[in-house]
C-alpha cells in the first residue's frame, strides 16, 4: 500500500502543475458591452482587424508603415481624439553602449491627446511598427488596437481625471527604439510625461503579465492588484529580465526615472517575430487580458498623484492570477530568518531522541542531493535526445515526451533521495533549507524571496503548531500540515515550470527540473513516512528510469521541426567586389551557431557551412552556395573630408546605395578608434570599444553623410552595405525549396550588397 500512496503523491504534484498551467492562463473574461464603459474584447478584435488590413509587414519608413500609421490616425479620428505625428532622425545611442551596435532612423510616431488638459500626463505607449519577416498581429499591433479600445472606453465613462492622458503609439521600436528614443528626444513632448503604461508582445497568447516596473514599486504594484481583475505577475520577472537582452520601448522611459509599467504577453513565442504572427493566431482570451490591464491601470492612474507612486520595492508573486500576496521588500530579510527560528525550533521540538531519524548529515544532505541530481538528469536526458536527434533543440515541435522524461525523472529522483532519511529529518531539513534560501536570496536578490519565503511561513506556523499537538508530525495532524505546507511550496514553484518552458522551451531543461525539484523535495517527508520493502523501492526507481528513458528517446526521434513550429531560416542573396554572388541559408536567429538545414533546401543550393557566411562582416556562420554572375550595383562611398586637426582626424563620408535601399550598414572598425560619430545632427560618443556598427534603418539612409572623428590618423578600411527586405524574384526556385517546417523570422529574406572603402593617411 506504500506504494499506491507514494505514487499518489506524485499524482498530487502532477496535478499542481496542470492547476498552475490553468493559473498561468488568462481567466475566461465576461463578455461585456461594446458601447460600455469595460474593455470590449469584440469592439478590439475589430478595431485590430481595421488597422492590419491586409496583414502585411510593415518596418519602419516601409510604404506599409506609412499605410498602417494612417489607418491608426483614421481610428483616433473617429474616437473624436486630435492625434498627430512626429517625424524625426534618431540614433539610440544606449544600444550603441551596450551591444556596440547604432541603431538609427527617421521614425514618425503616433501622438494623440485623448484625454486633453494641463499638468504632466498618464501615457499609453505601443509601437505600430513590425519587423520586415511578419504582419506584427500580436506585436504589437494587438496593443495599439488594446489602446484604441481603452480609448473608446475611456471616453464612454465621461468621468473626471485629475491628468491628461495621451497615447503614445511609437515607431521603429523593432529597429532599436527609435519612435521611443526619437519622443524623448524631444525636450517638449518629454515633459508632457507624468506615468508610463507600456503594452508589448512576445508570443501570440497566454497571460498578459506584468513583467517590469518602474523602481520603488510598492504603491505601483498596490494599484495593479486594485485595478484589474486578474493579475499574473512576480518581482522575479523583473530580476530576470534585467539579465535579458530583450528591450521594449519602456526600457529609455524608465531610464528618465518615470513611474511606470510595462505588459507582455509570451506565450507561443515561436511565431514571435514570423510570418507566423498573425490576426488568426492571436489568442482572444489574451487580449482580453491586455485591455483589462491597460484599462484598469490607466483609469486608476487617472486618480492618482504621481508623486505617491513613489515609494519603496515590494516583493510578490500572483497566485493563480487570483491572488497577489505581497510585502515590502525590507520585510524579506527578517521574516526569513523568523522563518527559519521557527522551523528550527519545531524541528527540535519534535526531534527522535531513540536515533530512528537516521543521521543528521544524510538529512541535510538531501535537499541539495534531489537539486543535484535533477540538474544533472536534465543535461543527460538532453544529451541523448540531441545526440539521437542530430539538432540542438529536439523537442522544439514536440515537447510532450521531453517533458513526461524530465517530470519523472524529477520524480523518480524524489523517491530516491527520500529514502536518506525520515520524516522528521526530511521535513525539518526540506523547510531549513528553503526557509535559509529564503534568507540567501532576501539580502541578495529580494525578487527571487517570495518563492522561498512564502511557502516557508506557511510551513513555519503548521509545523510549529502540529509540533505541540499530540502525536507530533507523525499524527494525522502533523502530517495534514506537512501535505499542505508541501501543497503551499508546489503553488509557490510549479508556475516556474510552467512559465519557464513557455518562455524559453525545453532546451533549458534546468528552468524545469530546478523549480520543479524545489517544489517536490517538500514532498519527501510523506514519502519517507511510508517505508517500503527494498524490493518495492527498487521496481519504482527501475520503473521510473526505464520509462524514463523510453520517453527520451521517443523525444530524440520526434523531428524538431513541424510546420506548425517552424525553423527560423533566412534565405539572403549576397554580393560583395570581391567574391562571387552568394546565397546564405541563416539559421542563426539569436543562437549562436547555426542549425543543420534540410537535405532537400542543401542540395537544391548545393549549400556547405561556412564560418563567416557574410564574408567579411563578421554576421556569423550559415550555410553559403554559389548565385552566378553578380546582377546588382553595389552601394558606393565618396571620401568628402579627410583632414587632421589638433591630432584628431575629421572624415566625412557619403554612403549611397540604390532606391531599393531599405538600411544601411557601416562598421566602423575597433582600430579606427572612434572618437564620435556624426550623423544627420545626431551625435555618438561610444564608451564600448570594439567594432560599432550603424544600422541605418530608413528608407532615406540610401543617401547618407557619416561625420566621423577618429584618432587613427593611418589607413583604415571601413565595411558597409545595403540591405534590402524580400527575396527577388530569381530566388524563387531557392525558396520553393525551403521545406514547410522552415520560415523567415525577424529582418527575414532578402538582399545585402556588401562594399568597403579604404581611408589613407590624409
Ligand atoms: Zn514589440
Amino acid at each position: 500500500m506504500a506504494v499506491v500512496r507514494i505514487w499518489l503523491l506524485g499524482l498530487v504534484a502532477l496535478g499542481m502543475w496542470f492547476v498552475c498551467l490553468w493559473g498561468s492562463e488568462p481567466h475566461k473574461p465576461p463578455v461585456v458591452s461594446p458601447t460600455g464603459t469595460a474593455f470590449s474584447v469584440a469592439n478590439a478584435e475589430q478595431v485590430l482587424a481595421r488597422v492590419l488590413g491586409p496583414e502585411k509587414p510593415h518596418p519602419v519608413s516601409s510604404p506599409e508603415n506609412a499605410a498602417v500609421r494612417a489607418r491608426i490616425l483614421k481610428e483616433f479620428a473617429a474616437l473624436g481624439v486630435p492625434a498627430h505625428t512626429y517625424t524625426a532622425f534618431t540614433c539610440n545611442e544606449q544600444d550603441a553602449r551596450k551591444f556596440g551596435l547604432l541603431p538609427c532612423a527617421t521614425v514618425t510616431d503616433i501622438i494623440a491627446d485623448v484625454v486633453p488638459g494641463r499638468g504632466k500626463a498618464v501615457v499609453m505607449l505601443a509601437h505600430y511598427d513590425s519587423v520586415p519577416a511578419g504582419p506584427g498581429a500580436s506585436d504589437d499591433e494587438s496593443s495599439v488596437a488594446t489602446i484604441l479600445e481603452t480609448v473608446r472606453a475611456l471616453k464612454a465613462a465621461h468621468g473626471t481625471s485629475r491628468h491628461p492622458v495621451m497615447a503614445v503609439i511609437t515607431d521603429g521600436e523593432e529597429a532599436g527604439l527609435l519612435g521611443a528614443n526619437a519622443f524623448l528626444q524631444n525636450a517638449a513632448l518629454k515633459a508632457r510625461v507624468g506615468a508610463v503604461v507600456n503594452v508589448e508582445a512576445r508570443g501570440t497568447r497566454g497571460a498578459s503579465l506584468l513583467f517590469q516596473t518602474s523602481a520603488g514599486d510598492s504603491k505601483l504594484i498596490d494599484l495593479y492588484a486594485h485595478s484589474v481583475p486578474f493579475t499574473s505577475t512576480s518581482s522575479l520577472y523583473a530580476e530576470i529580465y534585467k539579465f535579458l537582452p530583450n528591450d521594449t520601448d519602456l526600457t529609455l522611459f524608465l531610464a528618465d526615472g518615470f513611474p511606470a509599467y510595462n505588459f507582455a504577453f509570451s506565450e507561443n513565442v515561436r511565431y514571435y517575430h514570423s510570418p507566423f504572427d498573425t490576426r488568426r493566431n492571436l489568442s482572444r482570451a489574451t487580449l482580453k487580458m491586455h485591455g483589462d490591464n491597460l484599462l484598469g491601470v490607466v483609469r486608476s492612474l487617472q486618480q492618482t498623484d504621481f508623486a505617491a507612486l513613489k515609494g519603496s520595492n515590494d516583493v510578490y508573486m500572483s497566485v493563480l492570477g487570483l491572488w497577489l500576496p505581497r510585502m515590502p521588500a525590507a520585510w524579506a530579510l527578517p521574516l526569513s530568518i523568523l522563518c527559519f527560528v521557527v522551523i528550527a525550533i519545531a524541528g527540535w521540538v519534535t526531534r527522535k531522541r531513540d536515533g530512528t531519524d537516521g543521521p543528521m548529515w544524510s538529512a541535510v544532505l538531501m535537499p541539495p542531493a534531489l537539486l543535484a541530481g535533477c540538474v544533472a538528469i536534465g543535461f543527460a536526458l538532453a544529451f541523448v535526445a540531441q545526440t539521437i536527434s542530430g539538432m540542438p533543440d529536439p523537442t522544439y515541435a514536440y515537447p510532450l515526451p521531453m517533458r513526461i522524461a524530465l517530470g519523472l525523472s524529477v520524480w523518480g529522483m524524489t523517491m530516491l533521495v527520500a529514502r536518506m532519511t525520515s520524516l522528521h529529518g526530511a521535513a525539518t531539513s526540506a523547510w531549513l533549507w528553503m526557509a535559509g534560501l529564503a534568507v540567501v536570496s532576501a539580502a541578495t536578490l529580494p525578487g527571487l524571496s517570495p518563492y522561498f519565503l512564502f511557502p516557508s511561513i506557511v510551513a513555519a506556523v503548521l509545523l510549529f503548531v502540529s509540533a505541540f499537538v499530540p502525536g507530533k508530525w507523525d499524527g494525522l495532524f502533523g502530517r495534514v500540515a506537512i501535505f499542505i505546507a508541501a501543497l503551499a511550496a508546489l503553488l509557490s514553484w510549479m508556475p516556474l515550470v510552467v512559465n519557464g518552458e513557455t518562455l524559453m522551451g525545453l532546451r533549458l531543461h534546468p528552468l524545469f527540473t530546478v523549480p520543479a525539484a524545489f517544489g517536490l523535495m517538500t514532498l519527501a517527508p510523506l514519502i519517507a513516512a511510508w517505508p517500503r520493502r527494498h524490493l518495492n523501492w527498487l521496481s519504482c526507481e527501475t520503473f521510473a528510469f526505464i520509462a524514463v528513458a523510453a520517453v527520451t528517446i521517443l523525444a530524440g526521434l520526434h523531428p524538431a521541426y513541424s510546420k506548425a513550429s517552424p525553423q527560423r531560416l533566412n534565405l539572403i542573396y549576397f554580393e560583395n567586389a570581391k567574391l562571387p554572388a552568394r546565397w546564405i541559408a541563416d539559421t542563426s536567429w539569436k543562437a549562436k551557431a547555426p542549425e543543420p538545414i534540410s537535405a532537400p533546401l542543401r542540395k537544391a543550393g548545393g549549400f556547405k557551412r561556412d564560418a563567416d557566411a557574410y564574408a567579411g562582416l563578421h554576421l556569423g556562420a550559415g550555410d553559403v552556395a554559389p548565385a552566378g554572375t553578380p546582377r546588382y550595383p553595389l552601394p558606393t562611398a565618396t571620401i568628402v573630408k579627410d583632414q587632421v586637426e589638433n591630432g584628431v582626424r575629421h572624415v566625412a563620408l557619403r554612403l549611397q546605395g540604390s532606391d531599393a535601399t531599405d538600411a544601411m550598414f557601416l562598421i566602423v572598425p575597433k582600430e579606427a578608434q572612434l572618437v564620435s560619430l556624426d550623423m544627420r545632427g545626431q551625435r555618438i560618443a561610444p564608451t564600448k570599444s570594439g567594432d560599432l556598427r550603424v544600422i541605418c534603418a530608413s528608407r532615406d539612409c540610401n543617401d547618407v553623410t557619416f561625420g566621423l572623428t577618429l584618432r587613427n590618423a593611418g589607413p583604415v578600411t571601413l565595411k558597409f552595405a545595403e540591405r534590402r527586405y524580400g527575396l527577388p524574384a530569381f530566388g524563387a526556385k531557392l525558396a520553393a525549396a525551403r521545406p514547410l517546417w522552415a520560415m523567415p523570422s525577424q529582418s527575414g529574406d532578402g538582399v545585402f550588397l556588401a562594399n568597403e572603402v579604404k581611408l589613407t593617411s590624409p
